[in-house]
């Protein structure tokens, strides 16, 4: 499609903003840009694809609609549970869909580095994660950092529950098997990313900062063009960027 037209869900903030100034750089289409108590089967109805930058609470209903009218949609929006991102994982199947924890170049080469040296590195080299984002950010941890864990967890075949979030208090030692995630908030930080490999003797630090919500707003919309072509399906950022 060649210039698909872009619904803008949560257009009234930060990222919303941020999406419709780039939309305007990068000369795409916005069909319509809505925030809550907005009619989202209309706004739904007027574009070919949805993207999404709201609040968890929003993605069901925005789901049903863009179903009901075959669409496509990109969700960059986070803080859903793990049962409720599931659920709305297997309706997104449903139609062309990127859901991403971050949209971000500089990220997605941080996904896959962090998977080589989670490997590579072996369960010697103790694996921390540590997240700092601005203090209007309502959920933690960050859904990149959720991502970072995820891949950790895959590469050493770990269970959900060897994440450790924050210490406090009498630990005991550390063990192989687990995993800590450190959520840090203050000031207007966009977004900064720590993987970290401990082992006896050295230490690797793989780290990705953000200073600028532009970038997520331009891969957003890179994945809005490419989404509307696709078949049903959920997609990633490295499907986007072909880094797979
Ligand atoms: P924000 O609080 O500045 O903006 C959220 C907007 O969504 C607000 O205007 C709010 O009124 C609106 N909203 C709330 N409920 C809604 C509903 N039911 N329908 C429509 N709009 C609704 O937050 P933000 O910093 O712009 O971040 C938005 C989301 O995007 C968060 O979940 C954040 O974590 C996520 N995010 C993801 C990435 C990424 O790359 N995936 C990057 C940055 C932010």
């Amino acid at each position: 499609m060649s210039s698909p037209k872009i619904l803008i869900n949560g257009a009234k903030g930060r990222m919303g903003q941020a999406l419709i100034a780039a939309a305007k750089e990068l000369r795409l289409t916005v069909g319509a840009a809505i925030d809550a108590g907005d009619d989202v089967a209309a706004a739904v109805a007027s574009c070919d694809v949805v993207v999404d930058f709201s609040s968890h609470h929003a993605t069901r209903a925005l789901l049903d609609a863009v179903i009901a009218q075959r669409k496509a949609i990109v969700i960059g929006t986070t803080g859903h549970s793990a049962d409720d991102k599931a659920t709305l994982l297997s309706l997104a199947a449903r139609v062309p869909c990127v859901w991403a924890g971050n949209f971000s170049v500089g990220v997605n080469l941080l996904f896959a580095l962090t998977r080589r040296a989670a490997s590579v590195l072996g369960s010697d080299y103790d694996a921390e994660v540590i997240e700092m984002h601005h203090r209007f950010k309502k959920d933690a941890p960050s859904g990149t950092a959720e991502r970072l864990l995820e891949i950790i967890r895959e590469e050493r075949g770990l269970a959900a529950d060897s994440i450790r979030h924050g210490r406090h208090g009498i630990t005991g030692e550390r063990t192989p098997t687990e995993v800590g995630m450190h959520a840090l908030r203050g000031g207007d930080v966009v977004g900064d990313h720590t993987v970290m490999f401990a082992a006896l003797g050295e230490r690797v630090e793989l780290t990705h900062k953000a200073s600028d919500r532009a970038i997520f707003a331009r891969g957003a919309l890179r994945a809005a063009q490419w989404v509307v072509d696709q078949k049903p399906g959920v997609y990633d950022m490295q499907d986007v960027l072909g880094l797979k």
